[in-house]
């Protein structure tokens, strides 16, 4: 590893990094990006996308899959044993699973997103485990990418191999790169002959115990740019280190993976050299929809859990969901699956369609169902109570239905972790809702931007714009009786579209008041990307009870009720959060925490025993802020 590739980056390089990687452009309509600039397009998720016909050979797919779950499947032996058995992962080659996502002339089954999300939902309402090992192949591996892509040569090569059962893996991550790429390390250095020799460590590489496949990043030490490659295990200088173990999802194959000078022939670049970064994030932008659909799953099988217990469990006299803790709990659970569902398949019959662009819709589709799944297990550990912290084994063994809560939660959290983080995801949603006003506006705060030029070139285009853009974002149709066709759910519509309007004023407020330093007030836009992220939910939600009410469904009324609680539930929270941008505790709260980390509240923590792993922690966290120090001397 070169010496100056060690040193760590500052936040500007970073930075610079994440805008090279971005994909500047807006070609096709998006929902989010216009409703963060206040204009509520309705249109583009309303009606909501019908199921589109079934296919048979999906309907054949499907159920043999819940078939081979139901039987052959024991989700808890696998968390027990913290090994998926070869003859599972076998029959699941079989089944093609592995090739859901290849294109059917390859040998794969071809499915659509809406389809691979219906498979995932299923796995996901009985084993992590499995959905990992799928979406971690089929989702950000070698097939997502190569069918994006990948050259008509690659995809001969590699996608019938696929389809045929070969797993692949995504190898980002390394101990100093988590969600800063910027600070890759590893390297791919060219050969004479135009190959690469590839260098490095990767970190926590799903499947990568396993694989037969890797898509790797790697950092040219000249350009400093980086590119994507798929590289197969066995290749010389190809080394599973070890693997890792984890809270929950015991059986995934997860490790750190070595690569030692080896050999990548050009042709298995992907996409282009120094382009890694754009493969990946467009790669993401539908592999992130993949959680969504889990949590959507997830949230069923909570509800389920919870509705049968709260009947069957009487305490103080009465069903425990008779209690009004309880009860409030139900209502809001069911009504956030019904929002959970929607955003899904919004989101995933967007990705179907070609037509709109869902960076946005997927980045919010994968922190909002993810953040709610997790509120919803565990609101079903406290409603289980005992029970719900209790293995499944132990209540087997005690005579009592083995309901594998304890273990759902363990093998969920992880959801809001990787594929980008919460925090992630917001900077990512921040930085695209505010794109339209950094167009225009950015130059503006720019102090590279001579002050001439700011007044000759760029304060035309601010006025041109935001003359015209600013006052109409006041006035709308929002109170008058718009949107008749959503009947009893109008009202919340016409809300949605006030809020929108809202959202996009106080977001410029907040960019005219802060200018360039906005983008270090992470509280305050998170509070704005919430906003817009409950919108979305609340606009899926009612768009689907519509469609619904429009077909004169069994389950139309249903699901007015549920869309119903969703709105109210999410128009409370969103005041709470344009109050939270009004006024809040930010600044107190950001001083209070520097003087946490300078140690001024060491007294606090008085009275622990000493651990000498957390002393270690600190002495490598002290000797990477000493290297720091140097590098910026
Ligand atoms: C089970 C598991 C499977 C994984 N599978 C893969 C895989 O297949 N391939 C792969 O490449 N990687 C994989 N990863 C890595 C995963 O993607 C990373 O853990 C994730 O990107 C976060 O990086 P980190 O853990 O280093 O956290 P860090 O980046 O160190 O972040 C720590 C915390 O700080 C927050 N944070 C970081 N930067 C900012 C910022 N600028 N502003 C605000 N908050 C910030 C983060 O959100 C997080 O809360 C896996 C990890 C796990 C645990």
């Amino acid at each position: 590893m070169a010496e100056d590739q060690k040193k760590p980056i500052s936040a500007a390089e970073a930075r610079q990094v994440a805008e090279e990687a971005r994909e500047s452009e807006w070609k096709s309509p998006s929902f989010l990006k216009e409703l963060f600039l206040g204009n509520f397009r309705l249109d583009l998720i309303h009606p909501f996308p019908a199921a589109p016909p079934e296919r048979p050979e999906f309907r054949a797919f499907y159920e043999k899959m819940k078939d081979f779950l139901v039987k052959e499947v024991d989700s808890d032996a696998i968390d027990r044993e913290g090994k998926i058995p070869p003859r599972i992962v076998k029959r699941l080659a079989e089944m093609g699973a592995f090739g859901m996502k290849v294109p059917k002339e390859y040998g794969g089954l071809g499915l659509t997103q809406r389809e691979y999300g219906e498979i995932m939902k299923l796995l996901s309402s009985q084993d992590g485990n499995l959905v990992v090992l799928l979406s971690a192949h089929q989702s950000i591996g070698v097939p997502q990418p190569l069918k994006l892509f990948g050259t008509p040569e690659q995809k001969k090569k590699y996608f019938p191999r696929i389809a045929a059962g070969a797993i692949s893996a995504f190898a980002l991550t390394e101990p100093h790169v988590g969600s800063d790429p910027a600070n890759l390390s590893t390297s791919a250095t060219r050969t004479p002959e135009g190959d690469y020799l590839l260098n490095g460590e990767k970190l926590w590489c799903t499947n990568g115990t396993v694989a037969d496949l890797f898509v790797v990043m790697a950092k040219h030490p000249d350009t400093k740019k980086i590119s994507a490659f798929i590289v197969e295990k066995d290749w010389p200088g190809v080394e599973v280190v070890i693997r890792c173990h984890f809270m929950g999802l015991k059986a995934i194959e997860n490790g750190v993976i070595r690569f030692k000078n080896v050999r990548v022939p050009k042709e298995n670049l992907l996409l282009a050299e120094g382009r890694g970064l754009k493969l990946a994030l467009v790669t993401l932008n539908t592999g992130r929809l993949t959680l969504p659909a889990s949590s959507a799953a997830f949230g069923k099988r909570c509800l389920e859990i919870c509705r049968i217990w709260s009947n069957e469990r009487i305490q103080w006299g009465q069903p425990i969901g008779r209690h009004d803790a309880i009860a409030q709990l139900i209502a809001e659970m069911a009504a956030t699956t019904f929002a959970l569902d929607a955003v899904t398949d919004l989101a995933s019959s967007m990705a179907d369609m070609h037509d709109r662009d869902i960076r946005l819709e997927a980045a919010v589709a994968k922190m909002w169902n993810s953040e709610e799944g997790w509120r919803l297990i565990d609101r079903t550990v406290q409603i289980r109570g005992g029970r719900g912290y209790e293995t499944a084994d132990s209540l087997r063994a005690r005579g009592e239905p083995g309901i594998p809560v304890e273990r759902m939660m363990r093998d969920f959290r992880i959801n809001l972790i990787f594929e980008g983080s919460s925090e992630i995801m917001r900077l990512f949603i921040a930085r695209e809702a505010l794109d339209r006003h950094l167009a225009v506006a950015g130059d503006l705060f720019n102090p590279k931007v001579s002050r001439s030029d700011k007044i000759r070139k760029l304060l035309p285009k601010f006025v041109g714009f935001y003359a015209k853009w600013y006052p109409t974002r006041w006035v709308g149709w929002s109170h008058s009786p718009r949107y008749a066709e959503f009947g009893p759910l109008a009202g919340h519509i016409r809300y949605a579209e006030r809020a929108s309007r809202h959202l996009a004023r106080a977001i410029f407020h907040m960019m005219a008041r802060y200018g360039p330093k906005l983008e270090k007030k992470q509280a305050l836009l998170f509070r704005a990307v919430d906003i817009g992220a409950d919108l979305f939910a609340m606009s899926a939600a009612l768009s689907r009870a519509q469609a619904m009410r429009a077909a004169h469904g069994p389950h139309a009324a249903d699901a007015v009720e549920l869309a119903d609680v969703f709105s109210r539930m999410m128009r409370r929270r969103i005041a709470q959060h344009f109050r939270g941008i009004r006024s809040n505790d930010d600044v107190r709260k950001y001083r209070t925490a520097r003087r946490v980390l300078e140690g001024s509240h060491l007294w606090l923590e008085d009275g622990l025993t000493p651990t000498s792993e957390l002393e270690k922690l600190a002495v490598s966290a002290y000797a990477q802020k000493e290297e720091k120090e140097l590098a910026t001397i």
